[in-house]
């Protein structure tokens, strides 16, 4: 009852070529090109199911018009919806990659179906017909990740760092630092961390805001908490309110030398206490005593740690202690902001000079951790305002100025990082079965490490936000 003119073949042709190179344009990137691919579909759907109708009159009753359109319009629809919801196959091909575990592989495709690695081929093998994102000539590994940041940390309208202010202000500056973290290729961040951090971490996993995947703390406890019992209760008020780990201040800062300021018994019963409630704990720790009392109390990860000694260092690998050194952007982001910072809370300019001279030891803590057998060095930044996207250049000095090997710096902020989080068989790899945190950057970082910082595509959980 219909049948196709010869007349209408090439227009047919022209058309579903329009519609498949729309397609793959849109596959690639769906953040910039979707508007215009539904705009294709809305010109290009009418005039096939029209010409179908002009150019066979008489031998194509309306009802078989009717269904062809259906046919069309259903084709089309279903071409472009799965590139929507992103539950196709992609691949990802590859000339380069690291697997985050010190693997190097080449030129090979990573499948990802649902937002996960479903496998990993020999370029160009069992993929035919699927859409290909071309990576070739980049070197592809896992996003990275940070241990230490403070996603809520922000300059205010009169670009001084923010001192309260309103929560409606807070959590978009928050969404924006934890934008520029993404962008920059970090996939997760563990926040240390205040209120903003939970319903800023919950609208990311929604999947409504773009964001790195948000671990978060949500406030800290500390000697102003109180003794053993108080410490135990406010540790149980977090897991409650949905922290995901405990951030605890074991020691003064470093500008005021680092003295321990919980005893063994306050450490052991505010990690103790997260261990039942099955989360991490973190203890901010500059010198060997308030960092020996947590390793052995049992606490998860030592942050900052800057003038540690020898001894404690392999105290921590003994004890399988994370070490999570904060050793350049820190500084650097104060000095470069210092207008900004100055004058506000502890902020003076004695604390200044104080932060200048704390640069060479927290340096000297990190080379004598790398001389360490079996020690778990992780990486984070301590990021605050102004630093958020520039994680990566803590990497480059501990590379460049801090002697680590490309090797061990890459792996530090992947595959370390994500078992120091307890998210080891999630993320920071590129293997089969693991999310899609997946990113590339111009250039081989194993040669060049400053190629870190030139990310040109992110990949977060099987979605293409770059
Ligand atoms: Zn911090």
């Amino acid at each position: 009852m219909f049948s196709w003119t010869p007349r209408a073949l090439p227009g047919l042709v022209v058309l579903s070529g329009v519609l498949a190179l729309a397609r793959s344009v849109l596959r690639a990137r769906p953040d910039r090109y979707r508007d215009r691919i539904l705009a294709v579909r809305l010109v290009a759907d009418p005039l096939v199911v029209g010409l179908i109708g002009t150019r066979s009159p008489g031998r194509a009753s309306a009802a078989a018009r009717g269904w062809v359109a259906l046919a069309v319009v259903a084709a089309t629809m279903a071409s472009v919806g799965p590139a929507c919801a992103q539950s196709d196959a992609l691949v990802l091909r590859t000339s380069r990659l690291l697997d985050g575990t010190g693997a190097v592989l080449t030129e090979r495709d990573v499948i990802v179906r649902d937002g996960r690695i479903v496998e990993i081929v020999p370029a160009g093998r069992e993929t035919i017909g699927m859409e290909v994102v071309d990576l070739r000539g980049l070197t592809v590994m896992p996003g990275m990740i940070d241990t230490h940041v403070h996603v809520g940390w922000h300059f205010d309208a009169d670009g001084r760092l923010a001192r309260g202010g309103d929560a409606e202000v807070r959590v978009l500056r928050a969404a924006e630092n934890a934008y520029a973290m993404l962008a920059a290729g970090f996939t997760t961040v563990q926040s240390l961390g205040g209120p903003e951090d939970g319903p800023l971490r919950d609208a990311i996993a929604r999947g409504v805001l773009p964001g790195p995947r948000i671990l978060t703390s949500l406030g800290s406890v500390s000697a102003s908490t109180g003794g053993p019992a108080s410490l135990r209760a406010a540790v149980r008020g977090f897991a409650e309110r949905g922290a995901d780990v405990i951030k605890i201040f074991g020691s003064e800062s470093i500008r005021t030398g680092g003295a321990p300021t919980l005893s063994q018994a306050q450490l052991e019963a505010a990690c103790g206490e997260a261990a039942t409630h099955g989360l991490r704990s973190v203890v901010h720790a500059h010198g060997d005593e308030s960092a020996a009392r947590a390793s052995l109390a049992g606490c998860t990860t030592i942050e900052h740690g800057a003038l540690l000694g020898r001894e404690t260092l392999e105290l921590l690998a003994e004890r399988g202690t994370y070490y999570d050194p904060n050793i350049h952007l820190i500084f650097q982001n104060y000095f470069d902001n210092e207008a900004r910072y100055l004058g506000i809370g502890a902020y003076t300019a004695e604390g200044f000079a104080q932060m200048r001279a704390a640069v060479p030891r927290a340096l000297e803590a990190f080379r004598i951790a790398l001389g360490v057998p079996g020690l778990k060095t992780v990486f984070g930044t301590d990021a605050v305002a102004g630093a958020h996207g520039r994680n990566a250049e803590e990497l480059v000095y501990r590379v460049r100025t801090g002697g680590q090997t490309p090797h061990d710096a890459i792996v530090s902020a992947t595959s370390l990082a994500a078992e120091s989080l307890g998210l080891g068989s999630e993320v920071g790899r590129i293997a089969r079965g693991y999310t899609a945190d997946i990113i590339a950057v111009a250039g081989d970082p194993l040669d060049e490490i400053e190629a870190l910082m030139d990310v040109r595509f992110v990949m977060k959980g099987g979605r293409v936000v770059r």
